[in-house]
């Protein structure tokens, strides 16, 4: 049975259906929590978790609830949206290295605004997740985000130098890392890390650790330019040899390597006005090239580069159906056909919620020598499910998104997804790239890491949060801290 909390009126509380209904979903599924809270300070976030704490009430905080985890969603206790803390931000040349500059942004910005902003002002922060446009910046470091340009540029916490947040009890930290304390380029978001920083104990913890106020991201003082391109081969096999052949080619100007199987191009090709695609590509790659001036250069290397490519792969013909985009205008709708892909999945496997089905969508990944491999064994494993498959293949990273028509579509669909994972981490990857555990995978955290390693981030959690109060579900089975 669901346990009852006490959750007073003067924490803010709204209690009022109606409205609770507008924060019960992610976009694939539903959770409807006790009461929803809204704080608009850090002092007022403060005063909540401290009552929560003395209480023993749940708190799960959200930002934009666009997890497809189940993360943000909660079905018991407080649910803590973030909307309407500090959304602003100011650019500061870091005092500790001149040269270098950081952004201190409030939790509540919004990614694609802030982006955009700085831009303007002539500064770049790359993390770039295909939901930009819908999410918050304190989120997207509560997830460790990552996007397209990952590939060059990493996830969220490379780019994180410190942050503010509220801790379970209440008190509110403000802590710092140094430049090259920064975490790798290497994607994870299965778990806490192994560092002793408590910066990177926050970045990725989906909610369990405290709720994030700001952030100080660093930034860069130059905004690269860039050419898109569209490559289609004739079959997946192609396709992933030519990943391996582009990430040896780069010389640092492949910022993003992305794929795309048959049916994600048919997504773009039935819903992108102006997507043209052709008929026999069975695969593309979606490439994003930087340069320094010289547009027309880095064009003439990249298309020798795929001529070679073609040329090895008996597939000439292939290099005239190659479409490069230079112009801004044209690069912001490829960016919105990128995403029109998981937008588009996400809304077809809703229709299938009503009947048991779904989307299930898989987030490992895998060192690119073993992706052929990976892709191999997965198909041969297919046992008539449908799937699209698309993503960031550069980082080893491709989603495998299953659409289950019904229950026993779905249950078929998430034993597949185990497998998945359960061989990702064999050859050497993870379980989750860029989405988190939240509380649909929490199964997952099993399979990548030892009983130790889970003792020892259960052991953190205790410290941070002895009460258990925040986002109960998220990361950790609950069957750990009973
Ligand atoms: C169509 C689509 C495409 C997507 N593409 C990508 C992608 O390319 N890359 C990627 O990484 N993700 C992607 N996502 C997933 C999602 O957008 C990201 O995880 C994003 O960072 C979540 O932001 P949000 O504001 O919606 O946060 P929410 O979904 O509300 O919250 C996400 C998690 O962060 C925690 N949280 C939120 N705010 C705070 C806070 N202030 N303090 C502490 N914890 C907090 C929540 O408890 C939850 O665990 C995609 C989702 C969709 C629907």
């Amino acid at each position: 049975m669901k346990p009852h909390y006490d959750i007073p009126n003067d924490l803010g509380a709204i209690k009022d259906r109606d409205i609770l209904e507008g924060y019960s979903s992610d976009p694939l599924h539903v959770a409807m929590p006790d009461a929803l809270v809204r704080p608009q300070s850090v002092e007022e976030v403060s005063r909540i978790l401290s009552y929560c704490h003395s209480h023993g009430i749940p708190v799960t905080p959200c930002g934009n609830q666009t997890s497809l985890t189940a993360a943000a969603i909660a079905d018991h206790g407080i649910l803590m949206s973030s909307e309407k803390l500090e959304s602003g931000w100011r650019i500061h040349e870091d005092p500790e290295q001149p040269g270098r500059w950081l952004a201190y942004v409030g939790a509540a910005a919004n990614l694609a605004a802030f982006q955009d902003s700085i831009a303007a002002q002539g500064f770049f922060y790359p993390p770039d997740p295909t939901s930009r446009e819908e999410i918050l910046v304190g989120a997207t470091v509560a997830t460790n985000a990552s996007g397209e340009d990952s590939f060059k540029y990493g996830s969220t916490r490379r780019w994180v130098r410190g942050l503010q947040y509220v801790r379970p009890d209440g008190e509110i930290r403000r802590v710092m890392r140094y430049a090259d304390e920064k975490g790798s380029a290497h994607k994870n978001t299965c778990g806490y890390p192994f560092r002793e920083s408590e910066v990177d104990l926050l970045i990725g913890c989906e909610g369990t650790l405290g709720v994030i106020t700001e952030v100080i991201v660093e930034v860069l003082p130059f905004v690269p330019e860039f050419v898109s391109m569209f490559v289609f081969f004739e079959n997946e096999g192609h396709a992933l040899w030519a990943v391996g052949q582009m990430a040896e080619r780069s010389s640092g100007e492949l910022r993003c390597c992305e794929y795309m199987d048959r049916a994600a191009l048919d997504i773009l090709v039935q819903g992108a006005d102006g997507f043209q695609c052709p008929e026999t590509a069975e695969a593309a790659l979606y490439l994003k090239l930087e340069f320094a001036g010289d547009c027309q250069g880095v064009l003439e290397t990249w298309l020798d580069h795929l001529e070679g490519i073609f040329d090895h792969l008996q597939s000439a013909h292939l290099l005239d159906a190659v479409q490069a985009f230079t112009d801004a205008p044209a690069q912001r709708m490829l960016r919105h056909w990128r995403h029109l892909i998981p937008a588009t999945i996400n809304e077809r496997a809703a229709q299938y919620r009503d009947y048991g089905g779904g989307k299930v969508g898989t987030d490992w990944y895998v060192p690119l020598n073993r992706l052929t491999e990976m892709f191999t064994r997965v198909r041969d494993d297919q046992d008539g499910a449908d799937w699209v498959v698309f993503g960031h293949i550069g980082n080893g990273h491709p989603h495998f998104n299953f659409i289950a028509k019904d229950l026993r579509e779905y249950q078929r669909d998430r034993e597949l997804l185990f497998k998945h994972c359960q061989l990702a981490v064999e050859l050497g990857g993870g379980v989750s790239g860029e989405h988190g555990l939240g509380k649909k995978k929490s199964q997952l955290l099993a399979m990548q890491y030892s009983e130790r390693d889970i003792q020892e981030m259960v052991a953190i959690k205790r410290k941070y949060d002895p009460q258990h109060i925040m986002a109960p579900g998220n990361i950790f089975p609950d069957s750990l801290f009973k």
